[in-house]
């Protein structure tokens, strides 16, 4: 199992820093996704791994072999690195087999090249499609036969960019989960980027959270959620519900009382941004003796549960805020608000 190792890597573009001294290690096997806002060098950081742009500085290995440092540039095709790009990947005049067999030494006729290309169509669930022409497929086929050319030479690492955000909501959830299978069955290094935070979250075994350039956090989906290392990390993988507050060693008063920390020793006591999930705010319809008083602005209905929003009547100034609830509110109902669970701080 190839583990991804760069170290110092930077890449500017006239004067964008798409990648800004990245360290990041990719742990052989598993499924990183790589997560960021639009332009923060996630796809600089897949080319330069797969070898289609050369870094200006830093050393990439792949699987213990060094592939780019300054005097050694290996080429793509040597490196064992397979790409799924985004939409559009598959060749429209050659038929599904075709596609397959593309990286394949052997001629599509071959025997070896015809059993490996029925086994990676059986792999990705679509044995007898071989003879289909792309546009004969639902999107989610087309998908999941990318995945089967880019796999097909049994490469040490794949590296996807977005590969699900042609697909729509519904079909998308369910192609995740599939690769994510393949994936797995297989013990693949895989890294995917993504800008959905949702997807990071639910497909991978680590998440690397990037802006401008910069790895900020690599940690586990819970980590990252939980433990934010820094506020434009927490404010991007997940709503979030800051108040202001004073620390005091492991508590902060905060508008909702006083509130346990998660360990925020390098953070001085003193005024601080306290921050929470919105399903730690708990909401109560009926007015109880404990809890802070609000008021329902708004319910956003989503399903499982709904989103809350709130103002929290017995603050000055009034400060809003988000919940998560499953009782059955309405604007304009008065109800009681309680926190579950600690705080994180971050230095205001
Ligand atoms: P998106 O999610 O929108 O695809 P991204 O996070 O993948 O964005 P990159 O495509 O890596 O971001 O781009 C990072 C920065 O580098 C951007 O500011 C982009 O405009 C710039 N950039 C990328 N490739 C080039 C290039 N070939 N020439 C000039 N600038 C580039």
């Amino acid at each position: 199992m190839s583990t991804v190792t760069l170290e110092g890597v930077t890449k500017a573009f006239g004067a964008t820093t798409a990648l800004d001294a990245v360290d990041l290690t990719v742990a052989g096997g598993h499924l990183t996704a790589v997560l960021g806002p639009s332009g923060c060098g996630k796809t600089t950081l897949l080319r330069v791994v797969a070898g289609f742009v050369r870094p200006d500085a830093g050393t990439i290995a792949v699987g213990g072999t060094t592939v780019e440092a300054p005097g050694t540039h290996v080429a793509p095709e040597r490196r064992g690195v397979a790409i799924v790009p985004q939409e559009g990947a598959l060749f429209p005049h050659l038929d599904v087999a075709a596609n397959v067999a593309f990286g394949l030494p052997g001629r599509r006729r071959d025997r070896a090249t015809a059993e490996r290309v029925e086994e990676m169509l059986a792999l990705v669930g679509l044995e007898g499609h071989g003879d289909r022409r792309p546009d004969e497929l639902s999107g989610g086929q087309q998908q999941r036969v990318a995945l089967a050319r880019a796999l097909a030479p049994s490469p040490g690492v794949v590296v996807l960019d977005e590969p699900f955000s042609a697909l729509d909501a519904g079909l998308r959830t369910q192609v995740r989960t599939e690769v994510r299978g393949v994936l797995r069955a297989i013990g693949a290094t895989a890294v995917i980027v993504t800008h959905d935070q949702e997807e990071a979250l639910s497909m991978a075994d680590s998440v690397a959270v990037m802006d401008r350039g910069r790895v900020l956090m690599h940690g586990t989906p819970a980590e990252v959620y939980q433990r934010p290392a820094d506020l434009v990390v927490a404010r991007f993988v997940g709503d979030l519900v800051e108040l202001p507050g004073t620390k005091a060693g492991a508590t902060v008063e905060t508008a909702l009382g006083l509130l346990p920390l998660h360990g925020a020793a390098d953070v001085p006591d003193g005024p601080v941004l306290a921050a929470l999930r919105p399903e730690q705010i708990r909401v109560d319809g009926r007015l109880e003796r404990h809890g802070h008083r609000a008021h329902v602005d708004d319910v956003v209905f989503q399903g499982h549960d709904s989103i809350v929003r709130l103002t929290l009547t017995e603050t000055r100034p009034a400060l809003r805020l988000a919940a998560r609830s499953q009782a059955p509110l309405r604007p304009g109902d008065d109800v009681a608000v309680r926190v579950i669970g600690p705080a994180l701080a971050y230095p205001r």
